[in-house]
């Protein structure tokens, strides 16, 4: 495992606690020699992440659309910022490049970035682990509402635990590096049980 990518807020969030957050992942990452995939903005907790893995000697590689490079404002003071001409190309070349998946706090982007990759993992087009910091019990009505989803029988529970939630950046990503996460086949499931 080499890199990580971080989905998050392109706004930082009231209070301090979010920017917070993403220093101590920059601190985790770099401890474990572990380098940033990220959409390459300087704003908000994407552009605090970026400027803290920096800061800390370590790698970053930001992927942002070329229609976003003004109002995301590109960050040059990466290790390398990779310009391309969509959105899609932006997500695909994120998880191309990256060995597991992190959501900070953020608002509908990183909650769409993060539901791509999890319905990915679930089709069995990946099984690189995913996880969700849920700093200050922010993403609770989320968790809430996918253990929901779960009781209702629209998500499957093998499905569910592609998330991995926790609140401390160190113990997701020792478990990125300890448990593998599973190779889903959705389709032999649901031959079973034909
Ligand atoms: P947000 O969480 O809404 O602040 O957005 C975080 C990041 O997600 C920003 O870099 C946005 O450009 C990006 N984003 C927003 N919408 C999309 C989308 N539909 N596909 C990919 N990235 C997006």
């Amino acid at each position: 495992m080499k890199k990580i990518c971080v989905y998050c807020g392109s706004s930082s969030g009231n209070g301090d606690a979010y920017i917070a957050a993403a220093e101590t992942l920059a601190d985790a990452l770099v401890e474990r020699g572990l380098g940033l995939v990220y959409g390459g903005a300087s704003v908000g907790i994407m552009g605090a992440l970026a400027n803290a893995v920096m800061k800390r000697g370590g790698e970053v590689i930001g992927i942002m659309p070329q229609a976003l490079m003004q109002r995301e404002i590109g960050n040059d003071h990466l290790t390398e910022l990779q310009v391309v001409d969509s959105m899609h190309e932006r997500k695909a070349a994120m998880a191309d490049q990256s060995d597991g998946f992190i959501a900070l706090p953020g608002g509908m982007g990183t909650l769409e970035e993060l539901f791509e990759i999890l319905t990915w993992g679930q089709l069995g087009f990946h099984n690189k682990p995913i996880g969700l910091l849920n700093v200050d019990g922010y993403y609770d009505h989320l968790i809430h509402f996918l253990n929901h989803s779960v009781d209702q029988g629209l998500l499957r529970q093998p499905h569910r635990e592609l998330l991995r939630v926790d609140q401390s950046p160190a113990t997701l990503l020792d478990s990125f590096l300890n448990e593998p996460a599973p190779l889903l086949d959705i389709w032999i499931e649901r031959k079973e049980q034909l």
